[in-house]
């Protein structure tokens, strides 16, 4: 969120206007929602899937927020198309690429300019680092350095940073685990009968899709009716619950618990994410470990 602030905080002041795409990050929601109206920033929220959506809400703004997948719904964005658009207007576009890290896509090269990560998940990868990126063109990060990162705090810690190096050189091997792990889970819970869709990039015929080399283990998906949802998440062994994701421990989240939590201030609420959502963060246990206790919870979950 650091990152996320001195970025978007350096390209907009009072009486100017960003666009975000709608399910991004619930904290940057908060941050967008809670802060911005006090200074004065207008922002406007789009299906950034929509590219002719997204044309018609960029004429007069100052930055383009992306993330693609997005949060919960793993939404994609065509970040090359929208990237365009955005320039012709002389718009500065960052992308939140927390989700699929620079193993999986790499927005510079599609034509973004800052591009953000949050290092507590997968770049940190063991759940005890909270670290935060901007990467972007020398200029621009100067502009960050100069305008707000200096003094807003955000400023890593040495031991953060050390445990942050001991992660990354494992990133190019945890990822495609998470992938493979999870993409069997997702197969098998859409054949699951308590199981009404999955959100998973893999399933999406959408052209952003082509910027992805590969898929996180992060996805979510949405149980019937029938199904205790409390009872499910509470019968899971393996899946912990949290709210983190990206270390090497599995967790779920139901996205219950986030709108029950931030009512009057959810991005998922306003944009109707189904409170039958739970999202699964598939971590680098045995697969058919996990997948026995997915089944187990199943049958524990009978309303
Ligand atoms: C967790 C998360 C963040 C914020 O990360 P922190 O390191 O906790 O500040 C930003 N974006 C996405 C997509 C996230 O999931």
């Amino acid at each position: 969120m650091a990152a996320i602030s001195a970025t978007v905080l350096a390209f907009v002041g009072a009486g100017e206007r960003i666009v975000a795409v709608r399910n991004c990050y619930g904290d940057a929601y908060r941050l967008f929602e809670r802060l911005f109206p006090r200074l004065q920033i207008k922002v406007d929220y789009v299906d950034g899937s929509d590219p002719d959506a997204v044309a018609a809400a960029l004429p007069g703004a100052k930055l383009l927020y992306l993330e693609s997948p997005t949060s919960m719904m793993f939404e994609l964005q065509d970040i090359a198309h929208l990237t365009r658009l955005a320039k012709e207007q002389g718009i500065v576009t960052t992308i939140d690429n927390s989700w699929a890290t620079p193993v999986f896509q790499k927005p510079i090269s599609h034509g973004v300019d800052l591009v953000l990560h949050s290092a507590s998940k997968y770049l940190g990868g063991h759940s005890d680092t909270v670290a935060g990126v901007v990467a972007g063109s020398a200029a621009h990060i100067k502009h960050i350095n100069e305008q707000t990162y200096s003094s807003l705090g955000g400023k890593l810690s040495p031991f953060e940073g050390w445990l942050l190096l001991r992660g990354l050189r494992t990133l190019p091997l945890r990822l495609p685990h998470h992938m493979k792990s999870g993409l069997t889970l997702a197969e098998r819970l859409k054949a699951h009968g308590k199981v009404e869709r999955v959100n998973h990039p893999a399933y999406s015929n959408h052209p952003g899709k082509k910027t992805l080399a590969g898929y996180a283990g992060l996805f979510s998906f949405e149980v019937t009716e029938d199904v205790d949802i409390p009872a499910f998440v509470d019968a899971l062994k393996l899946f912990r619950i949290g709210v983190s994701w990206g270390g090497h421990e599995s967790l779920v989240v139901p996205a219950k618990a986030s709108l029950e939590q931030t009512p009057g201030l959810n991005s998922m609420a306003r944009f109707g994410v189904s409170p039958r959502t739970i999202r699964f963060n598939v971590g680098l246990e045995n697969v058919e470990d996990l997948w026995a206790d997915v089944v187990q919870a199943f049958d524990k979950s009978k309303k």
